[in-house]
C-alpha cells in the first residue's frame, strides 16, 4: 500500500518534472527584486545580477548612488516595444551584422524578461541570449516584439554555439515549441515586419536569413515553423 502510493508519487513527480522542462510557469519565475543588506553597494548588486549601474538606476528611478539597507531594488529589465522605426540604437554599425538567425524558445511560455533571468542564472553575463523576442501571449503579448539589451547596446549574441556567428548575427527568438505547436499568425506577422525592417531598411538588404538548424545540430526553430515561406521572403 505504502510502496504503491510512493511509486505513484514518484511517477507523478517525474511527470511534473518533464512538463516543467517544456514550460516556464509563473511559479518558476525567478526573483525580480533585491532587498539591500547592510554594506551592499550599487556596483556590487549590479555585478551580482549582471546588470550595469546605469540600468539599476533606470529601473529604480535612482538619481545618485545612495542605497539603504532594507531598500527594495527592482531587477526588471525594461524591454522596448514597437514601433520599429524607433529601435535603431545610437551606436549602430550596420556593416557588422551579416546574418539574421531564427530560433524558437522550445518552451510553451516565456518572454524577454523570463529568458533574460533564465540566461543570467545559467551564467551568461549579458543575460538574454537573443537580440529580439517575439511573444506568444504567455508572458508578453501575442506578436509583441521585445528588444533586448544586446540589441540596444549592440552586443554579441549568445544564441548559437559558434562565437563567430554570435559576433555577426542578429538572434531572433519566437516564444513557443514549434516541434509541437505552430507559431501564431500574430507572431508570424510581427516576424515579417521585424525582418523587413532589419534586413531591408536597416541593413540595406545585406544580411542573410538563417535558421538555427542551418548552422548546428538542432531542430530549432522546430518543424512547424514555415521555413520555406521565410527563406523565400528574406533568404
Ligand atoms: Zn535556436
Amino acid at each position: 500500500m505504502i510502496a504503491a502510493s510512493r511509486r505513484q508519487f514518484l511517477a507523478r513527480s517525474a511527470a511534473v518534472g518533464a512538463a516543467a522542462a517544456w514550460s516556464l510557469g509563473a511559479e518558476e519565475l525567478p526573483l525580480l527584486h533585491h532587498l539591500v543588506r547592510r554594506g551592499e553597494t550599487l556596483s556590487g548588486i549590479a555585478r551580482m545580477y549582471g546588470a550595469s549601474i546605469r540600468e539599476l538606476k533606470v529601473w529604480n528611478g535612482l538619481v545618485g548612488d545612495l542605497i539603504l539597507p532594507g531598500q527594495r531594488l527592482e531587477l526588471r529589465p525594461q524591454y522596448r516595444l514597437l514601433p520599429l522605426a524607433d529601435i535603431v540604437p545610437p551606436k549602430f554599425e550596420a556593416d557588422r551584422w551579416r546574418h539574421l538567425i531564427l530560433h524558437h524558445s522550445a518552451t510553451t511560455a516565456g518572454s524577454a524578461r523570463v529568458f533574460h533571468d533564465f540566461h543570467l542564472a545559467r551564467g551568461m553575463e549579458n543575460g538574454l541570449a537573443y537580440h529580439f523576442v517575439v511573444g506568444n501571449g504567455s508572458h508578453s503579448r501575442d506578436g509583441e516584439v521585445e528588444v533586448g539589451r544586446r540589441w540596444t547596446l549592440q552586443l554579441n549574441g549568445g544564441h548559437v554555439g559558434n562565437d563567430a556567428y554570435n559576433a555577426n548575427s542578429i538572434g531572433i527568438c519566437l516564444v513557443g515549441n514549434f516541434e509541437r505547436t505552430h507559431p501564431s499568425d500574430k507572431q508570424l506577422g510581427a516576424l515579417v515586419e521585424l525582418l523587413d525592417y532589419l534586413k531591408n531598411k536597416t541593413l540595406r538588404g545585406r544580411a542573410r536569413l538563417l535558421l538555427h538548424r542551418d548552422l548546428e545540430q538542432t531542430l530549432c526553430p522546430g518543424r512547424h515553423f514555415p521555413a520555406g515561406r521565410f527563406r523565400e521572403l528574406f533568404g
